[in-house]
């Protein structure tokens, strides 16, 4: 029997387990679809406290992995596929196995979104992508034109990213002004090589015939008007999903399937706590997530004081 189980290894889920770790509850910790969360697929992060210099994302979580694991953090390959919140203890199967625990801490983040336009699904990994700092430096897209969606900082990192990679970086945004912090969209309209088209959106990923990215079918949302924007890569970023489907139903959560804490961290059921971007709309930093985790393991751990009484 588990004490803690955490699900999830981004900010949140190890920042959670330090902390249980500290607390000798040695955590298991389940890393999910996506190892290191988010933030791995980030170039350098330049706001996370302590870091004056930035750190490049994926270190910043393998140290993060490595000071929970030097506390007793057990993190294993596995990803969740039903939980049972019903009764005591909580079950859990990973990977086809039974797990029981005392406690759990949700931590499972976000998802980037999809447009949802034709060709796009079957373009994907053929020009389509959602993560510029894992595949903008392919060939494919080396000196050609690139198009990146959306305006906010996911966007504008990603659009200042491929101006190493690509020829042109055109940005189309729905509306006519960046939703990203002053600084990101200060850089983006600054920037030589990238330009913006405002209040449009894609309607189709071309060409599905030719099995890769040609093109995008760009429309004026104030004029109606059509174009064909050439591209060779089209770069997604639109925002995030909560990865919580499978606590629907037995954990409360807002319409867009956000978990909502009851006090501080705690869930509508007792045992279950939860942190990071699967419960944060409105923040979504790397810091934080990091700190909702602080806070679930703190509750965690008291839960399983009061519980032993
Ligand atoms: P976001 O702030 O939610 O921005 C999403 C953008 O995509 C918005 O501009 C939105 O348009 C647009 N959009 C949403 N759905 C769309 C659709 N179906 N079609 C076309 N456009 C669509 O998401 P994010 O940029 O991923 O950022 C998430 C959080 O992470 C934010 O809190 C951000 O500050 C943080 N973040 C920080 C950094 C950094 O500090 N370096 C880097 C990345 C992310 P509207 O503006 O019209 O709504």
């Amino acid at each position: 029997m588990e004490k803690v189980v955490i699900i999830g290894t981004g900010c949140a889920g190890l920042t959670a387990a330090l902390y249980t770790a500290r607390a000798n509850l040695k955590p298991l910790v389940l890393t999910g679809k996506h190892p290191g969360g988010l933030l791995t697929t980030t170039s350098t992060v330049e706001n996370f406290p302590g870091f004056p210099e930035g750190i490049d994302g994926y270190e910043l979580m393998t140290r993060m992995q490595k000071q929970a694991e030097r506390f007793g953090a057990r993190v294993q390959f596995g990803t969740l596929e039903a939980a049972d919140l019903s009764g005591r203890p909580i079950l859990l199967t990973v990977d086809g196995e039974c797990v029981r625990t005392e406690t759990l801490i949700i931590a499972t983040g976000a998802s980037h979104k999809h447009l949802g336009v034709e060709g796009e699904h079957l373009l994907e990994n053929k020009g389509v992508t959602y993560c510029a700092t894992c595949d903008g430096a392919l060939p494919m897209f080396r000196n050609k034109p690139l198009v990146v969606v959306g305006g906010g900082d996911s966007a504008c990192e990603e659009a200042l990213y491929l101006t190493r990679f690509g020829s042109t970086v055109q940005l189309i945004h729905r509306r006519d002004s960046l939703r990203a912090s002053r600084i990101m969209a200060e850089r983006v309209l600054a920037h030589p090589r990238i330009t913006p088209i405002w209040d449009s959106v894609v309607t189709e990923v071309l060409d599905v015939k030719q099995d890769k990215v040609t093109g995008v079918k760009v429309k004026n949302v104030k004029t109606n008007n059509e174009t064909v924007v050439d591209c060779a890569g089209l770069f997604v970023a639109i925002g995030h999903i909560p990865n919580t489907q499978l606590f629907k139903g037995a954990i409360h959560m807002d319409e867009a399937g956000y978990i909502i804490p009851k006090k501080g961290a705690a869930t509508n059921v007792p045992g279950v706590f939860v942190a990071g971007d699967c419960a944060d709309r409105i923040y979504r930093q790397a810091i934080t997530a990091a700190g909702m985790g602080c806070a679930a393991a703190i509750e965690a751990e008291r839960y399983l004081e009061a519980m032993n009484q």
